[in-house]
């Protein structure tokens, strides 16, 4: 639902196919691409019926309005009229029909939850569900909230027996620093579980724990300076997050509850959290694709965990585009030497530029020191089922190899029982294959490290490997250190070629919990 439209769209290899997760889409008729939804939005029509009026509605109101001409959706507790854009959602009339009258927060979240509908269905906003009447908080549970311990009602939809055991926090203070605690009770957490942005008195950190996103957010009392520090105590599963105070005074709170401060729900349910990051560099890898890197605000920490993706967002004409990228270490080779920067404040893109695409263009055009907003990162890809493998085969097809890049230096440098990494790279020609010549490289520095370039359309000269992903290439390829050894398979790439990998490795008898294949 609520996928970002074009005509015809997508291409049979688009990329977003990918980005709904594989989902068959319609195609859409002449003048119902983005832009034109866009045009509309932006054309003063009135599309709620209300004239811009926002008005609180009822179950039994939203119920009613559930036909094609006139058919308004819930989701996270917003309403909106999206009868005019029945024709321009790619998902098709009968997909956004699936939510019609009702509720329809868990369907968008099951299949693109990311999408930021908001802006795009801003004029088709009609209000809010009206709220049943709450019972009033008690003066003594918000105490306890700012004292950090978790009251029950506060925990929500978590299953006792599935979600992690409660965390809670507290804070202190010393002259100049106000340290608050985030005790998770669980032991394997590390720096990437925990995200902490502030901005003026608006404290917010978050911390994932399993599929749970447990949450901090506070208005605080006193000012702090801009840069702070994050710690780890791993043994008993301690983040501390380490204020400075901008005057030396002593606090007699910590602050005020912001929106959802305290709670612990299931990651999937929690919104995408931006901070925008400035552009530092941009260079060009290839004659389409350049590497970019970004720099966080010193008042946020973000470590974007292996494997796992992020979204960038940009206004354009109007209306906010969001879509998935995966960040890469500086350089191939860098684990292997000093960064140039100092790596916990810059994120590294690869992005190819399709010149008719809609966000690429625009990332492309920015200048350095401009702005893109950077989510939260998501994702999930397990580093775990990396433990003690033996034998790992990346299979990566144009801009898929961006997940490869920080699963072959963490392979190579923290897994103690690998023997072989190897790594198919398919791509059109030769001009197409990203940091070619870093891959070589690593390939005569590192005898465990193999790497062969496959190529759909190469030139008379290539005397590599050509075509496309087939059972006879893989089993060629897939040799095994020892005869029997530990294997696991990492795939990403249009969504075609993930889905053919798939087959093909389970028809070598490949299992699934030895294959992960790379989607939104
Ligand atoms: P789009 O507007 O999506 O267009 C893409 C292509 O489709 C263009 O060639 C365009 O001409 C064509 N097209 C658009 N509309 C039509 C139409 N109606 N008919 C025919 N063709 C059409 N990409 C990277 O470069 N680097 C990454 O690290 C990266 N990570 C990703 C991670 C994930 C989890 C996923 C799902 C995707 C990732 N992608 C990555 C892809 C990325 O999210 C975008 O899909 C990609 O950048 C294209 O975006 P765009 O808006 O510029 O192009
Ligand atoms: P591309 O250049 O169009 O394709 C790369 C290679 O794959 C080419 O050789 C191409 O062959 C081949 N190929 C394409 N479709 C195929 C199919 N059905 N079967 C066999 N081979 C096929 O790729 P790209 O433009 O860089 O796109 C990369 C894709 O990866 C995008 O869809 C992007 O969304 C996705 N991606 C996903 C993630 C993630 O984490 N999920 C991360 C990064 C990128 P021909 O073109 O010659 O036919």
């Amino acid at each position: 639902m609520l996928n970002v439209p074009s005509q015809a769209f997508p291409a049979p290899r688009s990329q977003q196919r990918v980005a709904s997760g594989g989902r068959t889409k319609v195609p859409l008729k002449q003048g119902r691409s983005l832009m034109d939804w866009i045009r509309l939005t932006k054309s003063g029509r009135d599309l709620t019926g209300f004239k811009g009026r926002l008005i609180e509605v009822t179950e039994e109101e939203l119920k009613k309005h559930n036909k094609k001409d006139d058919c308004w959706i819930c989701i996270r507790g917003f309403v909106y009229n999206v009868s005019s854009y029945m024709e321009y959602h790619p998902g098709g009339e009968d997909e956004l029909m699936r939510a019609a009258g009702s509720d329809g927060t868990d369907l968008f979240n099951q299949v693109h939850r990311w999408v930021n509908y908001e802006s795009m269905l801003k004029e088709c906003l009609v209000g809010r569900m009206a709220v049943k009447p709450a019972v009033p908080k008690d003066y003594h549970e918000e105490k306890r909230v700012l004292n950090g311990m978790l009251p029950k009602s506060q925990v929500t939809d978590t299953p006792a027996q599935e979600g992690p055991s409660s965390p809670s926090y507290d804070w202190f203070q010393t002259d100049s620093l106000v340290t608050i605690v985030m005790y998770t009770k669980q032991k394997d957490i590390s720096l990437d579980s925990v995200i902490v942005d502030h901005q003026d008195d608006s404290f917010r950190a978050e911390t994932i724990l399993k599929d749970y996103s447990y949450l901090i957010h506070l208005g605080l009392s006193h000012e702090v300076q801009e840069d702070f520090s994050v710690r780890i105590v791993e043994n008993v599963g301690k983040i501390e997050i380490i204020l400075k105070k901008k005057e030396n005074t002593s606090w007699k709170c910590l602050g005020h509850p912001l929106e959802n401060h305290n709670s612990l729900i299931p990651k999937k349910d929690r919104g995408l959290y931006y901070r925008k990051c400035q552009l530092i560099s941009k260079e060009d890898v290839t004659h389409d694709t350049k590497r970019f890197c970004l720099m966080l605000p010193r008042s946020a920490h973000l470590q974007v965990p292996i494997g796992q993706h992020v979204y960038l967002k940009l206004t354009i004409t109007g209306t906010e585009i969001v879509k998935p990228y995966t960040p890469v270490s500086d350089s191939l080779l860098s684990e292997f030497k000093e960064p140039v920067l100092p790596n916990n404040k810059y994120i590294y893109f690869l992005i190819k530029i399709y010149p008719t695409g809609l966000l690429t263009p625009e990332l492309d055009h920015l200048q350095i020191g401009d702005f893109v907003s950077v989510s939260n990162p998501e994702g999930n890809f397990k580093i775990s089922k990396l433990q003690e493998v033996e034998d790992l085969f990346l299979l990566a097809a144009g801009t898929g190899f961006t997940p490869m890049v920080k699963i072959l230096n963490y392979a190579l440098i923290n897994i103690p029982s690998l023997r072989k990494v190897k790594l198919m790279f398919f791509n059109k020609t030769e001009d197409d294959i990203i940091w070619r010549s870093q891959l070589e490289k690593l390939a005569l520095k590192d005898k465990r490290f193999d790497v062969e370039f496959v190529l759909s359309a190469p030139t008379s000269e290539w005397n590599g490997r050509q075509g496309y992903i087939s059972p006879a290439l893989l089993s060629e390829f897939f040799k095994r250190s020892l005869e029997v050894s530990k294997v696991f398979f990492c795939i990403c790439g249009p969504v075609p070629f993930t889905e053919q990998g798939l087959r093909f490795l389970h028809d070598l008898n490949f299992s699934k919990d030895e294959i992960h294949v790379f989607t939104a």
